[in-house]
């Protein structure tokens, strides 16, 4: 841990568990560390992060002009899988955000992060800890794997318990609203606001960052079907030649020449293991990925996103 402080205060990179995904962290106020994060990923400057806080009180320090909903909503879900987007102040820099006026900001709930945060003092800017435009890690492994020498620390907290990335609300606006469905569930949302809470692509004129292309991305081709032709499109690719891998609940028909990646009936567990599936195809060598979305409710939604962007064509 004290270490873990040392690499970030230097400016140097920690991978970092959290309920979600594991992070590729570095010391938020540091514009050269921010830099690493975008190097060690090959991700666009543009594309802004999350900055990590320990509690409300240090979230509140990188916003301004924070809206009610801002505490109603932090004080519900933090430390938790939800990210709110505010007006930035002066600690959130152009290297954080994009050269945004915005900044995202989330607590997480994992014991080993709260305890680096509260140790090191500062925010924690970290994107997930992938290769851009792929699968995100859920397990130390799973980081050791993709980055190796590219991090300079790895915290081993052990598997992701959500296995999705956070929900983004966007808060800058009247109207708050989801730039990427997570952890939280919209359902919730609704509850704890009190009003509907629409997508970003459905009130159409803001679009977050990857909203169309491919990402979360493993090396298999992924297609997507209704859950009634899993069988039908498994047996035909096969035939085609393909070495094909069905990610389907045990209910589902499968051919019996076909593999299958179980994954849980319900909407939390499917999240929890959809990248580590989806990892643990591409070490076997399927060429192609079959799945049906589940439906909208609860962290469906969320596993419904991951899974057409992973179907979407590649660049
Ligand atoms: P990652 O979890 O690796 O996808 O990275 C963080 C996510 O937060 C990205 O999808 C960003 O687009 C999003 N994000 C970070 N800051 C902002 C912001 N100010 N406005 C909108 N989205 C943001
Ligand atoms: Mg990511």
């Amino acid at each position: 841990m004290s270490e873990a402080v040392t690499v970030l205060r230097r400016g140097g990179l920690v991978a970092v568990p959290t309920e979600t995904v594991y992070g590729l962290g570095a010391d938020a106020s540091n514009e050269l560390a921010v830099r690493r994060i975008f190097a060690a990923k090959g991700r666009p400057l543009s594309h802004p992060l999350i900055v990590h806080l320990a509690d409300v009180q240090a979230a509140k320090a990188w916003g301004r002009e924070l809206p009610t909903t801002f505490d109603t909503l932090a004080r519900i879900f933090w430390p938790g899988p939800l990210t709110l987007v505010v007006h930035r102040s002066a600690l959130a820099t152009d290297a954080v955000t994009g050269g945004q006026p915005t900044v995202a900001l989330r607590v997480p709930d994992h014991p080993l992060t709260l305890e680096l945060l509260h140790a090191f003092r500062g925010g924690i800017a970290a994107p997930s800890a992938n290769r851009f435009g792929k699968v995100s890690p859920t397990t130390a492994e799973h980081v050791r794997q993709e980055l190796g020498t590219d991090v300079d620390l790895i915290l081993d907290g052990g598997p992701c318990a959500v296995g999705v990335e956070s929900t983004i609300v966007d808060l800058t606006h009247p109207e708050p609203r989801i730039l990427r469905p997570g952890g939280v569930s919209r359902e919730d949302l609704v509850r704890v606001l009190g009003r509907p809470v629409r997508l970003a692509h459905e009130a159409s004129d803001v679009r977050a960052p990857g909203m169309l292309e491919s990402h979360y991305a493993p090396r298999a081709g992924v297609l997507l079907v209704e859950r009634a032709a899993l069988y039908d499109e498994a047996q035909k690719r096969v035939a085609e030649g393909k070495r094909v891998a069905v990610l389907a609940p045990a209910t589902a028909r499968v051919p019996v020449k076909v593999h299958r990646a179980e994954v849980p009936e319900d909407a939390e567990g499917f999240a929890r293991e959809l990248y580590a599936s989806l990892r643990s195809l591409d070490a076997e060598g399927f060429d192609l990925v079959i799945a049906a979305l589940p439906d909208e409710k609860g962290l469906g939604l969320a596993v419904r996103d991951r899974l057409l962007k992973a179907a979407a064509p590649r660049g």
